[in-house]
C-alpha cells in the first residue's frame, strides 16, 4: 500500500523509514522565477501506529520549535518509531527565511489563515496542505510558538478550552507529558483560522506552546522543552522506547495553569519608549501600576504609567522598547495555580 498527496511530491506516507521532502508551494515573481517555494518536511514511518503532526515555524520569528524539531528529526530514527511522524520545521519558509512573523511576499499570518485556498498565495496554500491534508490524517497535532521579536511569555504549553470534554481531558493528559512551566489556556477562536482552532473543527487532539521569545531561544527553556517534547511523544505512543511520563515527574514540577483574556492585556496609549515594571510570572493586583511609557522628545512631560486591570500572573510583556498607541506592553492572565480551568467549553 502507499499513500501519496499530490501537494508534496515523492514522499509515501505508508512507508517504513526516514524520508525528506516538502510542501509544493507555487509562487513565481521577482525572485522565485521557479514557480516553486519548498516548506521543507521530514515523515518519520515505522509501521502501524498513531500518527503525529509535528510544527514549527508557522510564525517566522519564532525559533525555539525550529530548532526542537530540526533536533528530532535528526536524532529520531525510524525503529525508533511506531506508527508515523510528520514533521514541518519551517512551515511558513517565507517567513522563517526572512526571520519574521509574517513573510513580506504575503503579508498573512499563517496562523489566521485556515482553512487557506489551494489557490491563494503562499500561507494560503500552506494553510490548505495542513487543514485539509496532514490535519485529517493525524491522530495528534503540536504547532510550537513562542513570542517571537515582538515579546515574551512564560515558557508555556497553549490550549485552546474544550472543544468537547473528551478533546479537553486528551489535551490536559498531553499538557501534563510536556510538562512545561506553565499551561496557558484560552478561550477557542474557531472563526480566526488558527491551527488549534482547524484541530479542534476536525477533533484531533493539539496542543500549542509559547516557549520564551524575543526572537532568540533560551538555554534552559529549550532544554526543558526538548525533554518535554520526547516525554510527550512517548504519551502519544509515536516514540517506542520513551518512557511514559510518571506522575512524580509532574508532582515535582507542577504545572502552573492560567488563562488569558483579551480584557487583560494592556494596551498603550502614547507613544513612546516602554519601561516594564513587572517581570514574567509575577503576582499582580489589579491597579497595580505594571508599565510606563516615557515620551522621548517631550522632557517636561510625565511618564505615563499603565495599570494591571485584574488580579492575575503576568504571562507576556512587549519586547521592543519603542512602543505606538494601540501596543500591548503587558498581558496578566488569570491565575488558577495547579489546578486545569473547567475546559468544557462548547463555542457557538
Ligand atoms: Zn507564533
Amino acid at each position: 500500500m502507499t499513500l501519496h498527496i499530490p501537494r508534496i511530491p515523492g514522499i509515501d506516507f505508508a512507508a517504513v523509514g526516514k524520508q525528506f521532502g516538502h510542501l509544493e508551494i507555487e509562487h513565481s515573481d521577482n525572485e522565485n522565477d521557479a514557480a516553486v517555494i519548498p516548506s521543507p518536511l521530514a515523515v518519520i514511518g515505522g509501521g502501524d501506529g498513531p500518527t503525529v503532526l509535528l510544527i514549527a515555524g508557522t510564525h517566522g520569528d519564532e525559533y525555539e520549535g525550529q530548532v526542537l524539531l530540526q533536533e528530532l528529526i535528526r536524532t529520531v530514527q525510524a525503529e525508533d518509531v511506531t506508527g508515523r511522524l510528520i514533521v514541518l520545521p519551517a512551515l511558513n519558509i517565507c517567513a522563517v527565511r526572512e526571520g519574521r512573523r509574517v513573510a513580506s511576499v504575503d503579508g498573512v499570518n499563517l496562523n489566521r489563515a485556515m482553512p487557506g485556498s489551494a489557490a491563494g498565495g503562499p500561507a494560503q496554500q500552506i494553510a490548505s496542505i495542513v487543514a485539509e491534508e496532514l490535519i485529517p490524517m493525524a491522530d495528534y497535532v503540536m504547532d510550537i510558538h513562542s513570542g517571537g521579536n515582538a515579546s515574551e511569555y512564560v515558557p508555556s504549553a497553549f490550549v485552546y478550552l474544550g472543544p468537547t470534554p473528551e478533546l479537553w481531558a486528551a489535551k490536559v493528559a498531553a499538557v501534563t507529558a510536556f510538562n512545561a512551566p506553565y499551561c496557558v489556556a484560552v478561550k477557542p477562536m474557531l472563526k480566526a483560522g488558527s491551527i488549534s482552532g482547524a484541530a479542534d473543527l476536525a477533533g484531533v487532539p493539539m496542543i500549542s506552546t509559547e516557549l520564551g521569545g524575543r526572537g532568540t531561544v533560551s538555554v534552559p527553556i529549550l532544554q526543558r522543552a526538548k525533554e518535554g517534547l520526547r516525554s510527550l511523544l512517548g504519551h502519544w505512543g509515536v516514540l517506542k522506547d520513551e518512557s511514559k511520563p510518571l506522575a512524580s515527574q509532574s508532582a515535582e514540577r507542577p504545572i502552573h495553569w492560567v488563562q488569558l483574556t483579551a480584557e487583560a492585556a494592556v494596551h498603550s496609549t502614547m507613544a513612546g519608549l516602554f519601561e516594564p515594571l513587572v517581570v514574567l510570572g509575577q503576582k499582580v493586583s489589579a491597579g497595580d501600576v505594571v508599565a510606563r511609557v516615557h515620551a522621548v522628545e517631550e522632557l517636561d512631560r510625565p511618564a505615563k504609567e499603565f495599570h494591571s486591570p485584574i488580579d492575575g500572573v503576568v504571562a507576556i510583556v512587549r519586547h521592543p522598547a519603542i512602543v505606538n498607541v494601540g501596543t500591548t506592553l503587558v498581558n496578566i492572565a488569570v491565575d488558577h495555580g495547579t489546578t486545569p480551568p473547567e475546559g468544557n467549553h462548547v463555542p457557538s
